[in-house]
């Protein structure tokens, strides 16, 4: 194993590099465009291109790419070569500062959700300073923003930086209030990447997976993850090797690769980095995302980054830890030892709490996809309802408040905020609840809805956004006061009251929460193409375009991007369980019969019972016959759906029957897959593909 810190970032073109290679005003004028966000000039950008050119050619790179994160959710790059032709006929290497700052790829394949059709059919890509550029295969990469020419978003990176800017004008004029000298309030991120590795050779066999990403047939294997044995366990040798090799990748590119371990499921792991600003941490879980699949390649695995891959065993997320911090270091959710400390705690607290509540549909539908439908809300547990984990002491503590009430370990009295100090409550306590969507952790946020796939910009954005409007009201009532101590207790125990129905501390995957929970009067929107127009609901279109994250028209065309692609995933997995069933597992079930039809008449003849043989030919006859029914019901549909226009009605009809025809055809083969004989089957099972790593 290389030396870690002498590899970690050398492929980053970081603060270091930059100190290193650039003339000292430059360097500044840099660092200041990185921190602050102020403009660059042309002679600046040209003298950071070249340099930043000459590095990248020492580290063997030849091309370079505005690296973007376009509305399919993953990265996208075109790769142009440093060359340019001088007069002699030869070539120089050259990169300028234009070409640094803006780039023009021709946009029209990308999703735009009808953006396009009534603006430009450009966009640009505009260099984003606050993430470092990088190599990749050869390739210097500069992570950019992805807009029209009328200014429109056409990614996922312009409206997260939007809502980082809007979270930190919020915050800072919430802790002007408590004295704070802090000049910039940043959220962070630590996303947890759940991941399955199986055999490629497994895979290749699979088009399901191969197409879809996940298994549209199988019968569970006679072990599932029952005895946890997988959860925390050794390691495997290969896995292994695999995991030190991605570790190496992703130090390499400054990703800070920290904890692994084998996972829940069988052929389950997880990554998790360190955390970083959200802008940075939803770049680098992309980077990883790729490396994951990359390394896998070449250790003879693949690897699957699908939400739900097999059906029976647990499926993957994406645990997006988020917190906020200020520039002088101070984490706002991290509990205080102070009246004052406290106080600002508490605030930032509610805060997120009143945010989380009154924005449930939008941290939902920011998860909403085809493939986490099968985590949230289907028949295995989490269901869809968001709700709040604060732990018990926590809870105790908003509860006393509350309801004026003493809180047993504050000894006598009532508390006031602001001026008693905050009861502490031992931090590794509040961890222990798995089952809850939205968890404290003691000094961060754990939102546990989105799937593995995803990019973290959008639950972020969402966060980002609605904390920032829920401190904005708060500042309203706060600015003003002439008792700032009682007002602000007034407000905290008036924001807990209003909010109260979001906590819940019991276990979220049991029977009787979804009732409790609709009791409470929580949202519980169980598909996507159900959470998904709530974008457009009157306060969600308000609070982003008052804080400036999404034209009213960027949520139209995010609407539109999302139920698309909903419908599209649907109907490619459709045609793939027609083509499987009919090429593949019908041919397999006859000739199985075949054989034993034969060894049956054989047996006969010479007076045997060949009892095995005739039953198996029986109910594999019979199940071929209801297979071959239920495919030719899901083709019809199918088929009915590609009609029907409106994208709202497609993608409910798309739910509602072609989903439900798919788990009909479904049924009767993976009857079969446990009837025929293992050979006869044509794909891998998925015992094999689970449990032989
Ligand atoms: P667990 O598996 O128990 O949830 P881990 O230690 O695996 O916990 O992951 C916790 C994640 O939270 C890590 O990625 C860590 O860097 C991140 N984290 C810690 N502090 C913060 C913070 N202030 N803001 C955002 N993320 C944080
Ligand atoms: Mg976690």
């Amino acid at each position: 194993m290389s030396n870690i810190p002498e590899i970690f970032g050398e492929n980053v073109f970081n603060l270091k590099v930059m100190k290193a290679r650039l003339p000292k005003e430059t360097f500044k004028a840099l660092k200041k465009t990185i921190e602050d966000g102020t403009p660059l000039d042309t002679n600046v950008a040209n003298v950071v291109a070249n340099a930043m050119k000459d590095w990248a050619i020492e580290k063997g790179a030849t091309h370079f790419t505005h690296w973007f994160q376009p509305m399919t959710g993953i990265t996208a790059e075109k790769h142009d070569s440093f060359i340019s032709p001088s007069a002699d006929g030869q070539v120089i290497m050259e990169f300028s500062g234009k070409e640094l700052i803006k780039g023009e790829p021709d946009a029209s394949s990308f999703p735009s959700g009808g953006l396009r059709a009534t603006f430009e059919a450009r966009g640009y890509t505009a260099w984003d300073p606050t993430s470092y550029a990088f190599i990749k295969d050869g390739s210097l990469c500069i992570p950019t923003a992805f807009c029209s020419y009328t200014g429109e978003a056409l990614d996922k990176k312009t409206p997260l930086l939007r809502s980082m800017e809007a979270v930190n004008k919020s915050a800072l004029k919430i802790l002007k209030l408590f004295g704070s000298d802090a000049k910039r309030v940043t959220s962070t991120v630590g996303a947890e990447q759940e991941y399955f590795i199986i055999e490629r050779e497994d895979y290749a066999k699979r088009k399901d997976l191969i197409y879809t990403g996940r298994t549209l047939y199988g019968a569970p294997a006679p072990k599932g993850q029952e005895l946890e044995d997988h959860y925390f366990g050794s390691v495997k040798m290969r896995i292994s090797a695999y995991m030190k090799d991605l570790d190496e990748e992703l130090w390499k590119l400054g990703i800070m690769a920290k904890t692994k371990h084998n996972e829940v499921a069988p052929a389950q792991h997880e990554l998790a980095p360190i955390f970083s600003t959200t802008n940075i941490a939803t770049d680098h879980n992309q980077l990883m995302m790729e490396a994951m699949r990359k390394v896998a390649k070449k250790h003879g695995f693949k690897c699957l980054l699908h939400e739900k891959p097999f059906a029976g065993v647990n499926g993957s997320g994406k645990h997006n830890n988020w917190s906020i911090s200020t520039d002088t270091g101070v984490n706002l959710l991290e509990p205080g030892k102070t009246p004052a400390e406290n106080a600002q705690f508490l605030t930032f607290l509610v805060a997120v709490i009143k945010a989380v509540n009154e924005y449930q549909d939008l941290l939902r539908l920011s998860v909403a996809t085809a493939g986490n439908d099968h985590r949230l809300g289907a028949n295995e547990a989490p269901p869809a309802i968001i709700s709040m984990f604060l732990g018990d002491e926590l809870t105790a503590i908003l509860e006393a408040i509350k309801d004026d009430k003493q809180y047993a370990e504050h000894g006598s009295g009532e508390m006031q905020i602001g001026v008693d100090v905050l009861p502490s409550f031992p931090i590794d306590n509040t961890d222990r609840n798995r089952t809850s969507p939205f968890a404290f952790t003691g000094n961060k946020f754990e939102f546990r809805m989105p799937g593995s796939k995803l990019s973290i910009a959008g639950p972020n954005t969402v966060l980002n956004t609605i904390v920032a409007e829920a401190l904005d009201e708060f500042y309203e009532v706060l600015k003003d006061a002439d008792d700032f101590n009682t007002t602000l207790h007034e407000l905290i125990k008036k924001t807990i009251n209003e909010n109260w129905n979001i906590i819940f501390n019991g276990d979220g995957y049991s029977a009787e929460w979804p009732v409790l929970a609709e009791k409470r009067g929580l949202l519980n929107l169980r598909s996507t193409p159900e959470a998904i127009p709530h974008f457009a609901d009157p306060k969600n279109v308000k609070v982003f375009t008052k804080h400036g994250v999404y034209t009213e028209t960027e949520i139209h065309s995010r609407i539109e991007i999302l139920l698309e692609e909903y419908v599209k995933i649907l109907n490619i997995e459709a045609l793939t369980m027609i083509d499987m069933a009919k090429k593949d597992i019908l041919p397999a079930i006859s000739t199985y019969v075949k054989e034993l039809g034969k060894t049956a008449k054989l047996a006969k003849e010479c007076g045997a019972e060949a009892k095995f043989e005739v039953e198996v030919v029986k109910k594999l006859s019979a199940l071929e016959s209801e297979i071959y029914e239920k495919l030719t019901n899901l083709e019809t549909i199918t088929a009915d759906a590609a009609g029907i226009t409106d994208i709202q009605d497609k993608a409910n009809f798309y739910h509602d029957e072609v989903f439900t025809a798919m788990g009909e055809l479904r049924a009767p083969a993976d009857e079969a897959e446990k009837l025929c004989g293992e050979k006869y089957w044509p794909y891998p099972t998925y015992g094999k593909m689970l449990f032989y790593v």
